[in-house]
């Protein structure tokens, strides 16, 4: 029996028909699945595509997170990572402070170097581009995927350069490709309570459709479990789609799950729980047709939701992030790394085959796991 047969009810036998088709599925598919209940017929759908197109590989990375500043001029409500200039706890790393980082990360044997930190005013090209030629230097062979569309236009405004001058001029000095931070969520009324100054959610697009057009891949990002609604994340899955259709450019959607934490919407508490996690990711796998993988980073849902993913939707778990401070600034209490072993056992004992890589999705030599 298909799944389509084995499912009872009437809308989702008609979305399983679609997708077992190869038909994209509507938005009011995505708003149905985002409210329903029935979580298993909805994973086993998503389970299909993502086995249709990866098997049982499951993919990680190794990697180091390097957070340059903290320093930030927009001050999200949402963010409890940030500082003002001169405050306890506000830093920048110097590009050779980076540079030793980079060489002790390599040596312990990372692929790949994540870097995005605040729209610090007191920085400027010649800083990003010696940072980046730091990171070079310190491992010539890495994979670096670098700085928010957030970061990019603020660069852009600053030096009075266009955004593609800057990408080209970063993309020369080291960076591969871009992460999908920034992105929040696109609908103007909760942006405006949830990070009131940062750029337009189409200012966002438009950054991401130039980094595409010079040839830099990205992933995208969408921040839920604040106060949003299943039509606002319809919406923002709607607009990914339609870029990506435009620019093939994104490898990766990432949801990332909000901690609200010693930041300025802490009253609010998060909302997301068991149930919108599955439906989100599940969701995202079956709508988004054209974008290849969908990543639970398991730092930001704990090892055992992004293990559950695993088998609803999702292909990616994310890295070992080593130094990661965005999230757990927020209240995350997840370790503040993980070990590759760790990640290679929470595929396994999923009953998937472990795949080591880099955001290219290329595959990078895995270390031996552990007995
Ligand atoms: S979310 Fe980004 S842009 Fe907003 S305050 Fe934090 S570091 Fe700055």
């Amino acid at each position: 029996m298909s799944i389509q047969d084995s499912i009872q009810d009437g809308t989702l036998r008609s979305i399983a028909g679609k997708v077992s088709g190869g038909v994209p599925i509507s938005g009011d598919d995505a708003l149905y699945l985002l409210k329903s209940p029935r979580i298993m017929e909805i994973g086993a759908l998503a389970h299909s595509v993502r086995t249709r197109l990866h098997g049982a590989q499951t993919f990680y990375g190794v990697n180091l997170n390097l957070n340059y500043t903290n320093i930030c001029e927009l001050r999200c409500p949402l963010c409890a990572f940030s500082r003002d200039a001169g405050t306890d706890g506000a830093y920048t790393l110097s590009p050779l402070e980076v540079e030793a980082k980079v060489r002790e990360a390599v040596i312990n044997g990372i692929d790949e170097v994540h870097v995005v930190g605040g729209l610090n005013p007191a920085l400027d090209l010649a800083y990003y581009e010696e940072l980046l030629r730091a990171i070079r230097r310190a491992g010539p062979d890495l994979f670096v995927v670098g700085f928010t569309a957030t970061e990019y236009d603020y660069v852009a405004r600053k030096q009075g350069l266009s955004v593609e001058a800057v990408l080209r001029r970063f993309a020369e000095a080291g960076v591969n490709a871009l992460p999908g931070g920034g992105a929040e969520i696109f609908d103007p009324a909760i942006r405006q309570v949830i990070a009131p100054r940062k750029m337009p959610g189409q200012r966002w697009l438009e950054v991401m459709r130039t980094a595409h057009q010079v040839g830099l891949k990205s992933n995208a990002t969408l921040l839920y479990g604040h106060r949003e609604t299943p039509e606002q994340i319809v919406d923002h899955l709607t607009r990914l789609r339609a870029l990506q259709e435009e620019t093939g450019g994104f490898k990766a959607f990432v949801p990332l799950a909000f901690h609200p934490a010693n930041t300025a919407l802490q009253a609010n508490g998060r909302s997301q729980d068991g149930f919108s996690d599955i439906r989100l990711y599940a969701t995202a796998r079956l709508f988004l047709h054209n974008i290849s993988h969908i990543k639970a980073l398991w730092m930001y849902l704990g090892e055992a939701m992004a293990q559950i993913l695993l088998d609803f939707g999702v292909d990616d778990i994310g890295s070992t992030y080593s130094e990661e401070r965005i999230v757990h600034a927020a209240g995350a209490t997840t370790e503040p790394s993980g070990s590759e072993a760790r990640l290679q056992r929470l595929i396994r004992t999923a009953g998937k085959t472990p795949v080591r890589v880099a955001s290219d999705y290329q595959p990078r030599s895995a270390r031996k796991p552990a007995p």
